[in-house]
């Protein structure tokens, strides 16, 4: 054990102090290996600090703490009482509002006006959600067919699983970390978590936080590293009972895969998706220009919920990249932390990368460029807001999840729906979807015959902290948020009695 070491970092006059060391049964501590990586701020591409990356060991020590506190302190605690905490962590979280958001944009590149209002309004949001759940988790009483009912009492009860596991993405680090976290202990479990590498800062600020709201200790052990070492380590241990992962659809074959040679544990997977857009001649044009730039340019792309795909309908269609392409030029792109700026620079190196290449692809195959389509000729990783036309549903960019700022449009020409819905089931994802058009039969029978597992009817990107949230085919199974998402954290056991 090493005294708590913090990083102090001044940013427009505001001092932001957090661990750059792993935080284990309540202590910051030094990882075993002592190895180390950079945090990188991608608006200037300078190096924030190094933090500590956990190994194995790291894993392995932490799991023993929160197994400790699950069969102790944490499970003899009331519900009310475990809720108490978890209000009081959404408390911490609210009064540290503009500190947190300053970090998540310094380290992820979210633009300031939004990680306040989204990636950490959310995450207090979802604290006080769940907090509420903690004291109302019950099971039920079961007719039982065979038997003679007035002898038999046959009932449920969900219990906690034990250790969890959560590895979370970089796109809204602390909002990942509260999704999922807040669900799992008010379930009754305790935690073992992974930040992105990638944006790892809040959650270490969080764990700081959470010391203060009075969680005891080994309730949350916060492991910051590499995937292929701490995420293996997490996936693989055998006494971790659950892993809640958010990621990429490749990592979520490896973490089943890791469950499957392990010890079977439970596995949630929300991963990648290609969502698409349905706008009809009969909607509010205007509308669906709106909220099309909002599903595709919401937090520069990097939005797991993106609408990868918008077909438009051929008689609205100039008149819809007219109207996108005027809207595009208009967004400020720039300083994520200047309150006028709407767009910020990508996570990462590699990823803007990635995107540079995604457009060359697309215009390979024949995607028409209207505007964009390169990053900014400076420092940062900023990549111009950009509009492709004439994609078809074989092309890369129809098929491939983009996580960026792309909208790739398409044409349909008929009034067929079941046709144009045909096209938007037809990419392995299915996370999310949506629909413009007046008739409410039309979008209904959208609704019922998109595979997808979140459907937006004339509007997009409203997600809640009430409302059930996950994919399915390749972008996974299990839900976040609502009280779906509790159940992930809950195993269910039967008791019959004969009287
Ligand atoms: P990623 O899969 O590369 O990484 C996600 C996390 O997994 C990171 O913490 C990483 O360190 C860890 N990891 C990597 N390899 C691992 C391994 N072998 N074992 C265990 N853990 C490992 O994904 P990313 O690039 O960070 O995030 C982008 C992806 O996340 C996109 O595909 C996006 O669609 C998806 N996403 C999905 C949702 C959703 O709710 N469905 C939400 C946000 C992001």
């Amino acid at each position: 054990h090493v005294e708590y070491d913090p990083v102090i970092v001044e940013v427009n006059n505001m001092k932001l102090q957090f661990a750059k060391q792993l935080f284990i049964n309540g202590n910051f501590v030094n990882s075993e290996s002592g190895n180390t990586m950079e945090c990188i701020n991608p608006a200037n591409e300078s190096v924030i600090c190094s933090i500590q990356c956990a190994s194995e060991a790291d894993v392995d020590h932490a799991v023993k703490a929160a197994s400790r506190a699950f069969e102790g302190e944490w499970s003899e605690m009331s519900p009310r009482d475990r809720g108490a905490i978890m209000y009081k962590i959404a408390d911490l979280l609210d009064e540290n509002r503009e500190e947190l958001a300053t970090l998540e944009s310094i380290d992820s590149g979210a633009v300031y006006t939004l990680a306040l209002k989204t990636h950490i309004g959310m995450s207090i949001d979802v604290w006080r959600y769940f907090a509420g759940w903690a004291d109302k988790i019950h099971g039920q009483t079961v007719p039982i067919s065979h038997a003679r009912p007035n002898r038999n009492l046959t009932f449920t009860k969900k219990e906690p699983i034990g250790v969890c596991g959560i590895i979370t993405p970089w796109n809204y680090p602390l909002m990942m970390l509260s999704w999922k976290m807040a669900a799992c202990l008010a379930a009754g479990n305790t935690v073992v978590m992974k930040p992105t590498e990638l944006s790892p800062l809040t959650a270490l600020k969080f764990a700081e936080l959470s010391v203060k709201a009075g969680f005891p200790a080994g309730v949350i052990n916060i492991l910051p590293g590499l995937g292929i070492e701490t995420g293996r380590a997490i996936a693989e241990h055998p006494d971790i009972r659950k892993v809640g992962f958010t990621g990429s659809t490749a990592t979520g074959h490896t973490i089943m895969k890791a469950s499957s040679e392990s010890n079977l544990k439970k596995v949630s997977l929300e991963l990648g998706g290609k969502s698409p857009l349905v706008i009809f001649d009969d909607c509010d044009l205007e509308k669906s220009v709106r909220m099309s730039m909002g599903g595709v340019f919401f937090n520069k792309g990097e939005n797991c919920i993106a609408a990868g795909r918008v077909f438009v309908e051929s008689s609205i269609h100039d008149q819809f990249v007219e109207r996108v392409v005027e809207e595009v030029k208009k967004i400020k792109i720039g300083n994520p932390l200047d309150r006028d700026t709407h767009h910020g620079p990508q996570n990462h190196k590699a990823h803007l990368n990635k995107l540079i290449n995604y457009c060359k692809k697309a215009k390979d195959e024949g995607a028409v460029l209207k505007i964009g389509g390169k990053r900014l000729d400076q420092p940062g990783y900023y990549f111009e807001p950009t509009v492709f036309t004439d994609v078809e549903d074989h092309m890369f960019i129809a098929q491939e999840e983009a996580f960026g700022p792309i909208m790739a449009i398409s044409k349909f020409s008929s009034s067929n729906l079941d046709a144009v819905i045909k096209r938007a089931n037809s990419t392995e994802y299915g996370l999310s979807s949506g629909i413009f058009t007046k008739d409410i039969g039309k979008a209904l029978r959208f609704a019922e015959k998109i595979d997808a597992g979140t459907v937006f009817i004339n509007t997009y990107n409203k997600t809640d902290v009430a409302a059930p949230f996950g994919g399915f085919k390749r972008s996974g199974f299990g839900k976040d948020l609502g009280e779906e998402a509790l159940n992930e954290y809950l195993k269910i056991k039967c008791i019959t009695v004969e009287y």
